[in-house]
């Protein structure tokens, strides 16, 4: 019988032969069960059919070059670096191969040892040599194509020492299942899982190599997929949901009142989450679009779809300051309808917004709370107030929550508690891609808004990579301040302490206060400083008191001064590609010409590449898949898969196709056998990764 994956996690890897004293060590690399090692993937492969030998070795070369240690030496450089040098031999020749700062090698690599270089050829006075090459010690492995893997030489566990266990591991498990249907592994021309682990671990030719690691990286992506759907069809069972009404008047009202014509993207946006409204389920949607894009007009259109029904809405921002400025652009939007009331002489009344935060008094609190509870206030704008237990609504609607990623699960779902099943939009101004979004936004339905409201000109970039240069950037901002315009100034950021970083930033501020911009109005704003003092420089900034806003991140998250035409951030190698990209969105708000200057000294290595991506890109989807290029998909999983569900081997850049594919297969197995009834197999491959509360959710009737 074939042996399920399962299985094989329930067995420890201390049973196979020759691990014995090294179970601690593979316990700390994280290998302790069979289904851990046999998912230990290669790094790498030697195919010694296609060995390159040091003599054919052409100058700049990337080559991988097994050879035998001549000798070695161990000696200090006059930098003071320690110095190893190693001159490797096989039959066609010789090379020298130094390594720096890395005195361990002259005991790894002594005279005798067979070792893999992959490498960098240089030529120094007419000889082939590599520097700080990668070496996997090779052994006395046999074999065509020789496996290397991941090496923990701490741990003291080598690349064959792994090779050896994965075959035993591998031949004593027998045949292995696979739980994908043969239809679907045909119709995407994958290989079966059985020969996908043999080709992947034991290769006969290279060739063999790679359906074997598309085969298992779309095993990953689909186990995803599988979890995420099934969550989102389970959601959808448990739930009643409202079946707003669409047909009103309320909307074309608001819609005809707004100054400027929704774009094609705001329309598309309007009629999906209108689709969704008016359904059965519970609208569960993320709404991506940049700083700018237009969210809000979809967000109140999705509000005001609740309240012609006559529900209520609920819009929650993380911080105080953006909960007010969308209370009082939402006021504002809204200042001309009317819902109908029957209880007045006309029949209706204005549509009553409010605002909720942690600074409201008492009386109004109590005031609000009433009003809620009697359907007289139509919209709640606000904080994680909103969250708190006096806030009761006499039939919650639809729930807008922005910036989503600054909440936690559990608050979303403690502002969903406060309704029967409410329609839920969560927005964010992040940009991700869309396979990274697909990935961790899987049990969520997408919708982006891509294109601009016309007239918005992005803030041109420049990179000033010198003190000398910086001055070009203080002049700027003179000549924007001297034409009525302002300006904001973004201090380097501080990992350390939110302390060490509040403090660098007051002296910042005091140096540009007296030297760089004297008779000019500024003002500091960091998190350290108490909210009402926060509020007031904001305030000042915002009235136009103040000529140059010296910050620090706080000004990310949506605060919107249209007068802003400059900003100047310093030691911008130390942000992010998004952090940046949100960063400059805060200039040019009113469509005017405006200016991002990037100071930084960093003119090579990754952070460089960053800074360059940004004085060549506007767009932030664009920016965004850069931003997976440069740094990998961890820091965009990290947060929410985890454990077993890690993706080793697939790639969200790689494997782009292989993520959408593995979506469309699960909603088309999900769809057709919601509870996987007929796939028992991989209803228990799924299972084995959740757990139990979760498992017993997700296929729950
Ligand atoms: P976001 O919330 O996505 O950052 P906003 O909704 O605040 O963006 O919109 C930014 C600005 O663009 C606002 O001043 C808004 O009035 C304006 N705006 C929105 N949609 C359009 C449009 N279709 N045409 C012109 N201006 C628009
Ligand atoms: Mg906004």
């Amino acid at each position: 019988m074939a042996r399920r994956l399962s299985r094989l996690a329930e067995l420890d890897v201390g049973e196979l032969k020759g691990v014995g004293s090294k179970r601690a060590a593979m316990s700390k690399v994280g290998i302790d069960t069979v289904l851990d090692l046999i998912t230990h993937y290669p790094r790498r492969y030697i195919d010694r059919s296609r060995q390159v030998e040091i003599a054919s070795l052409a100058p700049a070369d990337e080559a991988l070059v097994v050879a035998k240690v001549r000798s070695s030496s161990l000696r200090r450089a006059r930098t003071g670096k320690m110095l190893v040098e190693v001159v490797v031999g096989d039959d066609s020749g010789r090379m020298k191969v130094t390594f720096f700062n890395q005195a361990w090698r002259a005991k790894q690599l002594r005279e005798g040892t067979e070792a893999a270089f992959f490498g960098k050829v240089e030529l120094f006075r007419g000889s082939r040599q590599m520097t700080n090459p990668v070496v996997d010690l090779v052994g006395n492995r046999t074999g065509r194509i020789i496996p290397l893997y991941p090496q923990s030489e701490k741990e003291g566990l080598t690349t064959w020492d792994k090779a050896g266990w994965v075959e035993e591991a591998l031949e004593r498990a027998g045949v292995l299942l696979d739980p994908l249907p043969d239809e679907w592994r045909e119709r995407l021309e994958l290989i079966g899982r059985d020969k996908a682990f043999h080709d992947i671990h034991t290769p006969a030719t290279m060739e063999d190599t790679r359906p074997a690691h598309r085969r298992l990286a779309f095993d990953e992506l689909f186990r995803l997929q599988m979890t995420l759907v099934l969550r989102k069809r389970a959601l959808e069972r448990e739930s009643k949901g409202i079946r707003h009404v669409v047909e009103g008047d309320l909307v074309p009202r608001f819609h005809a009142a707004l100054p400027f014509q929704l774009t094609g993207d705001q329309r598309k946006a309007i009629d999906e989450i209108a689709a969704d409204l008016a359904g059965p389920h519970p609208m569960h949607r993320l709404l991506q679009g940049e700083v700018g894009s237009g969210k809000t007009v979809v967000a109140a259109t999705a509000l005001l779809v609740g309240v012609q029904g006559g529900h209520q809405g609920a819009l929650m921002a993380p911080t105080e300051v953006l909960a007010e400025q969308h209370y009082l652009g939402l006021r504002e939007l809204f200042r001309d309808l009317s819902v109908p009331d029957p209880t007045t002489l006309m029949g209706d009344r204005p549509l009553v917004v409010e605002l909720l935060t942690n600074r409201t008094g008492a009386a109004d609190r109590a005031r609000l709370h009433a009003g809620l509870v009697d359907g007289k206030v139509d919209l709640l704008i606000g904080t994680h107030a909103l969250l708190t237990e006096g806030v009761e609504f006499a039939s919650l609607g639809v729930i807008v929550i922005d910036e989503q990623h600054r909440f936690g699960v559990e608050q979303r779902a403690a502002l969903r508690g406060k309704g029967d099943d409410p329609d839920v939009l969560v927005m964010t101004a992040t940009p991700i891609p869309r396979t990274a979004a697909m990935t961790v936004y899987g049990d969520l339905d997408v919708t982006v808004i891509r294109e601009m409201p016309p007239g918005r000109r992005p803030p041109k970039t420049v990179w000033l990579p010198g003190p000398l240069e910086e001055e070009t950037a203080w002049k700027k901002v003179r000549d924007e301040v001297a034409t009525g315009s302002q300006a904001y100034v973004v201090c380097p950021l501080v990992e350390e302490s939110e302390k060490i970083q509040a403090r660098s930033a007051e002296e910042e501020f005091i140096r540009l206060k007296s030297d760089v911009f004297p008779g000019l109005r500024l003002d500091l704003l960091h998190g350290r400083m108490p909210a009402k003092d926060k509020e007031k420089v904001m305030a000042a900034f915002r009235a136009g008191q103040l000529d140059v806003l010296v910050a620090t991140t706080v000004i990310e998250v949506g605060v919107d001064v249209p007068d802003a035409s400059v900003m100047v951030i310093e030691s911008a190698d130390r942000f992010g590609i998004a952090q940046l990209h949100q960063l400059r969105g805060r200039v040019g708000r009113k469509g005017q010409a405006s200016w991002c200057y990037l100071l930084s000294e960093e003119t090579e290595g990754e952070a460089s590449e960053r800074l360059d991506a940004l004085v060549k890109n506007s767009d932030g989807f664009e920016l965004a898949e850069i931003d997976l290029e440069l740094r990998g998909e961890g820091t965009i999983l990290g947060v929410r898969q985890k454990g077993r569900t890690d993706l080793k081997l697939a790639s969200l850049r790689r494997d782009r196709d292989l993520v959408a594919r593995a979506r469309e297969v699960a909603f088309a197995i999900v769809d057709s056998d919601p509870l996987l009834a007929g796939h028992p197999d991989l209803a228990e491959e799924i299972r084995s990764l959740v757990e139990p509360d979760e498992a017993e959710f997700l296929f729950k009737s």
